[in-house]
């Protein structure tokens, strides 16, 4: 007998609910229904292995039937099916239960909670006016029924003819979904949400090539891999299947470096493979590359709060019943199976590389270039990865050699120690430019390690936290005397206004716009006249705050050098000698004026021995001027920064025409 009732049903009219809520996301539904008919099935699978079953069940499979004309779609299953009583309890009443009020309060999260509070069927009402199953349960006895309702609280139940076990789920869709009556778009959304669910999904039949086009074949077509990769046991696997499985996952990327089976039962159930993908910089870095599975069923591509934020870099697939997707997403991270699940893949992700790191440190080494952007990362916004990075991460010098932390501080120890007993470690950051200063350098037996990885900056900072009495200094940071000092140097004996020359007669030659600090300084007879570098801790500041790290300050301030002039190199000593001869010694600067004197004698003293100065600037300056060996010996300096550019490098080219003539 047909029976009729109100579905359990707090709020009126729930429908228009769910659809508005739900608006972005409709298409979830087929996962649901799916699902459910999968779960069905499984269920079935179950009973028989236990014999609680004694039929031979063959091949289940799920259907998906679509009729483009009359714009149904059906779900059709052969699991376990529901009697009468239970399509009251399970759909009437437990799957609507307290629905409205669930929704109130939920209702910023809604998408990701669907599905697991037993909403998932009554999602079809997203795009169907008309719902009805037909089901007839395993159990002995059972009749057949067919629940029907049109989208109002309202439903109908009556006993029904049906011979096959299990479900039939047909949608009426809505006049304003039509576009899942459209087979392209329902076997787009089975392979973003079906596409490894564990039994066979079939939709439509296989095509062949027959008569100048295609038609369908007799043969059903599965659309879906009921044992996907991660599924299997790692030691059953071959490099090439890992190769093969990315490819299907990402048919347009290179190949992967290396990649991680992770596989854990307790205390939580998490399978999975990650991939570490070649990264060459952070602008071409794709991210979202990671799906998140639910037994087999896929939930979402944005795990970012469910992984450290580096781990994000990382392609693959994990699936783990057990990260709640019903709670909000800012609560994830502060949920503890979802830190737990966190900690695990951090750990594995680090056992992993210090594995390569052991045993295939060859290929560790070839492809340390593509990976370092990630564990650079990970060090710097992870500490328990930094931790157990600092054993596996490479130094890479600028021979292309690689050493491990422990190895490259044995390999410097006796020769870059100074004399406050710190380690240098020299770096540079472009070979091409800095390559006098690295040969330099390794002329005086240093090595020098190439850091050309945009994060560089803010890594070399970390490694001085981490690294006990160790600094860093970039190998054009200052001299090569100086990088490394051994002892307390005698510095030349210079007069304040001995002083003050030099400084004005480097500044009248040097390219205006940048702040200079001109120094004299003993480097031997055979060292360059004139050296050009930068301070290490400014440079630094600088470069990490156009990586943005907040420092602004030293982003917008003018560049500074250090311009060391070598006193004791003889062509510093021609010109320093011809200066003496040429330029007269400045006058003898006027008293200043007594404490007690009023402003006016104060101010009138000032600018009386300012103006002494100023004259003696000015004869310093235009002897510089006409002296081509000064010119010379600057722009020299200056080219060999790659700082000489432009019209100065022009009247460098004619000057030097000139003085070969
Ligand atoms: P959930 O699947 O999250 O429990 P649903 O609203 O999707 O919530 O389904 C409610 C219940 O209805 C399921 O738990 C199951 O017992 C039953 N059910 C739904 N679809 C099927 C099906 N195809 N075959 C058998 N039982 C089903």
């Amino acid at each position: 007998m047909a029976q009729k009732g109100q579905i359990g049903v707090t709020t009126e009219n729930i429908f228009p609910v769910i659809k508005q809520f739900l608006y972005s996301d409709h298409e979830i539904f087929l996962r649901e229904l799916v699902a459910n008919a999968v779960d069905a099935t499984q269920k079935m699978k179950a009973l028989a292995a236990s014999g609680d079953c004694k039929e031979e069940l063959g091949d289940l499979k799920v259907r998906i039937e679509l009729d483009e004309k009359a714009k149904t779609l059906k779900v059709i299953d052969e699991g376990i099916g529901m009697t009468e009583e239970e399509v009251d309890k399970y759909i009437n009443q437990i799957a609507f239960s307290s629905a409205g009020e669930f929704l109130e309060k939920y209702k910023d999260q809604i998408q990701n909670i669907i599905g697991h509070f037993g909403l998932g069927f009554y999602s079809a009402f997203m795009v169907a006016k008309k719902v009805t199953i037909e089901t007839l349960s395993w159990k002995e006895g059972a009749k057949a029924v067919k629940w029907s309702c049109d989208g109002s609280p309202a439903y109908e139940l009556e006993e029904i003819e049906k011979p096959e076990r299990g479900t039939v789920i047909t949608l009426y869709l809505d006049d304003d979904s039509k576009e899942y009556a459209e087979k392209a778009r329902i076997e787009g959304l089975l392979q973003k949400y079906c596409k490894f669910m564990p039994v066979p999904i079939v939709f439509g039949k296989e095509q062949e090539w027959k008569d100048g086009k295609y038609v369908d074949t007799d043969k059903d077509k599965v659309i879906n891999d009921t044992e996907p990769l991660w599924t299997k046991a790692p030691s059953e696997l071959k490099d090439e299947e890992y190769l093969g499985f990315y490819r299907k996952l990402y048919p347009m990327n290179e190949e992967p470096l290396f990649w991680i089976h992770l596989n854990v039962d307790y205390p939580f159930n998490l399978t999975g493979i990650l991939y570490f993908p070649k990264l060459k910089d952070r602008v071409a870095v794709e991210r979202n590359k990671i799906s998140l599975y639910c037994n087999q069923m896929f939930v979402t591509d944005h795990v970012d709060n469910i992984v450290p934020d580096f781990m994000t870099l990382l392609h693959g697939v994990i699936d783990s019943p057990d990260i709640p997707l019903n709670v909000s997403r800012s609560y994830l991270q502060s949920d503890a199976a979802v830190k737990k699940i966190s900690t695990y893949i951090t750990k594995k992700v680090a056992d992993r590389l210090e594995g390569i790191f052991k045993e295939e440190r060859q290929q560790l080494e070839e492809k340390w270039d593509n990976l370092k952007l990630f564990i650079e990362y990970g060090m710097l916004s992870d500490e328990k990865f930094c931790e157990r990075a600092l054993k596996f991460a490479l130094l890479k010098n600028t021979d292309g050699k690689y050493f491990s932390f422990d190895e490259y501080k044995s390999a410097v120890e006796g020769n870059q120690t100074d004399k406050d007993k710190k380690l240098v470690y020299l770096y540079a950051t472009k070979a091409e430019d800095q390559y006098a200063f690295i040969q330099a350098a390794k002329d005086k037996g240093y090595d020098v390690l190439l850091m050309d990885c945009e994060l560089d900056a803010h890594y070399v900072n970390l490694l001085e936290q981490k690294l006990t009495d160790t600094r860093f200094a970039r190998v054009d940071s200052d001299a090569v005397e100086n990088l490394i000092p051994k002892e307390d140097k005698i510095k030349p004996e210079m007069k304040e206004d001995e002083r003050y020359d030099l400084e004005n007669l480097f500044k009248a030659v040097l390219p205006a716009g940048n702040d200079y600090f001109v120094t004299g300084d003993n480097l031997g007879a055979e060292a360059a006249p004139v050296l050009i570098t930068q301070n290490e801790f400014m440079r630094r500041y600088r470069e990490m705050s156009a990586l943005g790290g907040g420092m602004n300050f030293y982003g917008s301030m003018p560049e500074s050098y250090n311009i060391v002039v070598n006193m004791e190199n003889p062509l510093i000593a021609k010109i320093w000698a011809s200066k003496l001869s040429d330029v007269a010694p400045q006058a003898e600067l006027p008293a200043e004026a007594p404490s007690d004197a009023s402003e006016e004698e104060k101010t009138k003293a000032r600018e009386a021995r300012e103006a002494v100065r100023k004259a003696h600037r000015s004869d310093v300056e235009a002897f510089a001027a006409g002296n081509d060996l000064l010119h010379q010996i600057v722009d020299l300096a200056l080219l060999s920064n790659g700082m000489l550019k432009g019209r100065a490098l022009a009247e460098f080219v004619a000057r030097s025409q000139k003085l070969l003539q």
